[in-house]
């Protein structure tokens, strides 16, 4: 029985998609003109572990995950650098590509780009006009030839933000001789400016122009999964306006549907770095390859996923170290040699309506009592709106177990233990790595394993090899030493603890 938090209502709700058995689910991807940030890193992680859920629940999934790539800031940043939009645009997607790779995250069904969807998005602008919800500012005007939509028309505006058409307009004015009529119209086409490149340019019965942000969104999700979208997703920021005015625009074309555009209205928190707002001008903004030159990009998914995914997450040196050592402990808990998984499905409680609807198809049922135990909680923290928090500390109590199983030497528990937790660990999509090359690593980044180890690497491998000999994994102590040995650090054991210095 899911249950997810809906904007819309500001409640937990029962999940019941539009057809039974099946989900459609949008989420607003990426504007391709720079590398990704971990503010994005967080957004594909979130809604990836989503698909990835609904998936291990028997849902027939049709994941949609756009790619923006005409905007101002591309055409802008592709004009600075003397290059093609599409040159920009292509090399963009590629580097997205390689840091979603790495971060684990599973390419959607569908990844329309903006471009492919213009006739689309003119045909809602069409039916806007027609019925008055959007108007052509007259040319006397300076927005003259855009077309903009009327908020004032569509009476549930504001809705989703909670918020009423004159709380959102305060402190907005019409700038006089503009054009528009309301401060919070939005544009739905920009007719062409003298310097802009001809790539940037459609023809249309509204002149020559480009689509505005939000009518894309609306176009690629109506067009590819129609309505009602069972789940549309994106992070917080874009809450007001750009879903608002997805839902402005999507439900006024249509005003005869006998249901919303979406169902389920999901939105992840907001990154924060050392308690900071990201931004470029404070210095504090990270890309996600930089991230994993520090890091092995399995420890960002970690933290990531360790954090609910509506609370606010902030990102910093310490919290990512202390995801490492984290991971570090699973996948201590993992043997060399992968264990059979009787079947990577995940065991789900015993339920009658997820039985009825099929939803266990596949499921394997365990005969060991205890791991039902650890399953069934596992899927009752991802039910209660994919609380993965609670999710991974589950994962946590089963690593236990397995050493716990380990020192009884009892091998087939301890074997059946590790099998449960690679399992739910892969819905998750964690513990995917071998376990001799992680403990080799340190799960460290390219960077920080091949030059000069500083200070806080140091101490991080000296607290590591401190947690493998308590945990009695002398091997990896011993490792840990020798690799300390080489980068020319000597350590001193004492009752007191281990210091270090450099030879
Ligand atoms: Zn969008």
């Amino acid at each position: 029985m899911l249950r997810i938090y809906n904007t819309l209502s500001r409640t937990k709700e029962l999940f019941t998609p539009h057809q039974t058995g099946k989900v459609g689910m949008y989420v607003c991807g990426i504007t391709v003109y720079d590398y990704c940030h971990i503010g994005h890193a967080r957004m594909m992680v979130v809604f990836d572990v989503v698909q990835r859920w609904l998936r291990a629940l028997g849902y027939q999934v049709t994941y949609v995950r756009n790619i923006t790539d005409i905007d101002d800031k591309i055409i802008r940043r592709a004009v600075e650098q003397g290059i093609g939009i599409g040159e920009l645009t292509g090399r963009f997607i590629d580097a997205m590509y390689q840091d979603l790779d790495a971060l684990r995250v599973q390419r959607p069904d569908h990844e329309p780009r903006a471009t492919q969807f213009v006739p689309q998005m003119l045909g809602i602008i069409r039916r806007l006009v027609d019925q008055g919800f959007a108007y052509q500012v007259a040319p006397e005007h300076a927005l003259a030839g855009d077309v903009h939509y009327a908020v004032r028309r569509f009476a549930a505006y504001g809705r989703l933000s909670g918020r009423s058409l004159d709380d959102l307009r305060a402190g907005e004015r019409v700038t006089p001789g503009e054009g528009k009529l309301d401060p919070l119209d939005f544009v739905l086409w920009k007719s062409s400016k003298a310097d802009e490149p001809s790539e940037a340019i459609w023809q249309s019965d509204f002149g020559p122009g480009r689509p505005g942000w939000h009518i894309e969104c609306s176009a690629m999700s109506e067009s590819i999964l129609g309505t009602p979208i069972d789940i549309h997703g994106g992070g917080a920021d874009l809450q007001f306006p750009h879903h608002e005015n997805e839902i402005a625009q999507s439900e006024a074309a249509m005003p005869d549907r006998e249901h919303p555009f979406v169902r389920y209205w999901m939105h992840n928190g907001f990154v924060r770095v050392d308690n900071e707002k990201m931004s470029k001008s404070l210095g504090n903004f990270f890309t996600i390859r930089e991230v994993v030159e520090q890091f092995d990009p399995e420890v960002l998914r970690l933290y990531i996923l360790r954090a609910h995914y509506r609370s606010p997450l902030n990102y910093s040196d310490a919290h990512l170290d202390d995801a490492r050592h984290a991971l570090l402990r699973l996948y201590g808990a993992l043997s060399e040699k992968r264990v059979a998984t009787p079947s990577d499905q995940i065991v789900q409680p015993a339920s009658d309506q997820a039985a009825a609807m099929g939803l266990n198809q596949g499921a394997v049922t365990s005969p060991d009592d205890a791991i039902d135990h650890w399953q069934g909680r596992f899927a009752d923290a991802m039910n209660d709106d994919f609380n993965t928090p609670v999710a991974i500390a589950v994962l946590f109590e089963l690593a236990a177990e397995v050493f716990r199983a380990r020192e009884q030497l009892d091998a087939p528990r301890a074997g059946k233990l590790e099998a449960a937790l690679r399992a739910l660990a892969s819905s998750l999509g964690l513990l995917d790595q071998d376990p001799g090359h992680v403990r080799e690593s340190g799960l460290l980044g390219l960077a920080r394993r091949g030059s000069g180890l500083s200070d806080g690497a140091i101490e991080a491998m000296v607290r590591e090899r401190q947690e493998a000999k308590q945990a009695k994994d002398f091997q990896r102590a011993d490792r840990l030493r020798d690799e300390l040995g080489q980068a020319g650090i000597v350590l001193e054991d004492s009752p007191q603890g281990t210091r270090w210095r450099r030879q």
